[in-house]
C-alpha cells in the first residue's frame, strides 16, 4: 500500500492493489442542539448523502445531540466521532476549541459545559438591550423563536430573526453590522478558560483542536502572527494537539498558512465544514478542499473501521 497523497475533507487517497479508495472526513458541524438548523439525524443523513464517511458533531458547549447523531450514523454505515466546540475567553479574544473523540459522560466535561452555557440567557438579554439602543427593538422574543434548545441562545439566533424580519439581507451582514466584536449588539462574555476547556476534553479521552484559527479578530483587526504564536504556544503547553487547517471560513492561502503553523508547533491537522445549515454556511458538508501536503491528519492513528479495512487490504 503506497499513500500517494493525503488530502482533506479529509480525503485519504490510497492506491491499493485493488484500486483507489477515498475516505471523507468532516469533523466540525452544528445541529439544532446549538445553532444549526438541522436536527442531528437530518445533519448525518445530509453528510452521508454527500459522501462523508467519518463525521463529528461539534455543537457549541452542548453534548445532547450526540446520541441521536450516532444512532443515525450507524444506520448510514458511517463512522461517528463524539465532538463538542467549547467557547473560550483568551485575553480579548473568544476562541473555539473543538474536542474530538470525547466521552460525553465524563463528569468534569458535563459540569464545565453546564457552567459555560449558564451565561447565555443573561447575555441574550443584554444583546437585546444594546440593540434597542440603536433602534432595533423587540428582538429577544424573535431570537428565542429560532432556538430549539433555548439554553443555547446565541448570536446566530438573533441574526436569523433580523433576516426573517427583513432588517438585514443575510446572517453574515447581521454579524458585520450588529453582532461582531465592536458592533452595537456585541456583548462581551466570560467563557471557559483555555486550560479548563483543554483539560475537560483531554480528561475525557478526547483530542483538543483549535478551531478556525483564521477567524479570531477584535473588531476588524485579525490576530497577528505574534499573538497567534503566543496562542499556539499556550495551546500546546495546555495539552492542545491539533489545528483546524481546512475549514469553511478559511481561504486557500490560510490553509497553507495554518499548515505551516501546525508544522512549526508540532500539531496535527483537522478539517471540517463548520456547517450550520443550508444556504447559511461557507461550505456544505462533504465539500471541503484538500489539506496541504505535509499535514499530519488528526485521524492518522485512529482505529476506524474503514482505515482498518484499508490496512488489512
Ligand atoms: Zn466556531
Ligand atoms: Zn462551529
Amino acid at each position: 500500500m503506497i499513500p500517494l497523497s493525503i488530502n482533506c475533507v479529509g480525503r485519504l487517497l490510497v492506491i491499493l492493489a485493488r484500486g483507489i479508495k477515498v475516505l471523507d472526513y468532516d469533523l466540525h458541524c452544528h445541529s439544532t442542539y446549538s445553532d444549526g438548523t438541522l436536527t442531528p439525524a437530518e445533519l448525518v443523513a445530509r453528510a452521508a448523502e454527500r459522501g462523508v464517511k467519518t463525521m463529528a458533531l461539534t455543537d457549541h458547549d452542548e453534548l445532547d445531540g450526540l446520541a441521536e447523531a450516532y444512532a443515525t450514523a450507524v444506520q448510514h454505515g458511517m463512522n461517528f466521532i463524539n465532538g463538542v466546540e467549547i467557547s473560550v475567553s483568551w485575553h480579548k479574544y473568544t476562541l473555539h476549541i473543538v474536542g474530538l473523540k470525547i466521552d460525553p459522560s465524563y463528569p468534569p466535561l458535563v459540569a464545565g459545559l453546564r457552567q459555560v452555557r449558564s451565561g447565555r440567557g443573561a447575555r441574550a438579554q443584554k444583546m437585546a438591550d444594546e440593540l434597542a439602543k440603536v433602534g432595533i427593538r423587540g428582538v429577544l422574543e424573535g431570537a428565542y423563536r429560532f432556538t430549539t434548545n433555548p439554553n443555547m441562545i446565541g448570536r446566530t439566533h438573533f441574526a436569523r430573526h433580523l433576516v426573517e424580519s427583513g432588517q438585514c439581507k443575510d446572517v453574515k451582514s447581521v454579524f458585520n453590522r450588529y453582532l461582531a466584536q465592536g458592533k452595537p449588539g456585541y456583548v462581551p462574555h466570560q467563557w471557559a478558560t483555555l486550560s479548563d476547556a483543554i483539560d475537560w476534553i483531554k480528561g475525557s479521552g478526547g483530542i483538543a483542536v483549535l478551531a478556525h484559527p483564521g477567524r479570531y479578530m477584535v473588531g476588524r483587526k485579525s490576530m497577528g502572527s505574534k499573538t497567534m504564536r503566543e496562542l499556539l504556544a499556550e495551546f500546546v503547553s495546555c495539552g492542545g494537539q491539533a489545528l483546524e487547517v481546512v475549514t469553511g471560513s478559511h481561504t486557500p492561502a490560510q490553509y497553507a498558512e495554518f499548515a505551516r503553523y501546525a508544522g512549526e508547533f508540532g500539531l496535527s491537522c483537522s478539517c471540517g465544514s463548520d456547517f450550520h445549515g443550508p444556504n447559511e454556511s461557507y461550505r456544505d458538508m462533504g465539500r471541503l478542499p484538500d489539506m496541504p501536503t505535509g499535514c499530519r491528519p488528526v485521524w492518522a492513528d485512529w482505529e476506524l473501521p474503514p482505515l482498518a479495512e484499508l490496512k488489512a487490504a
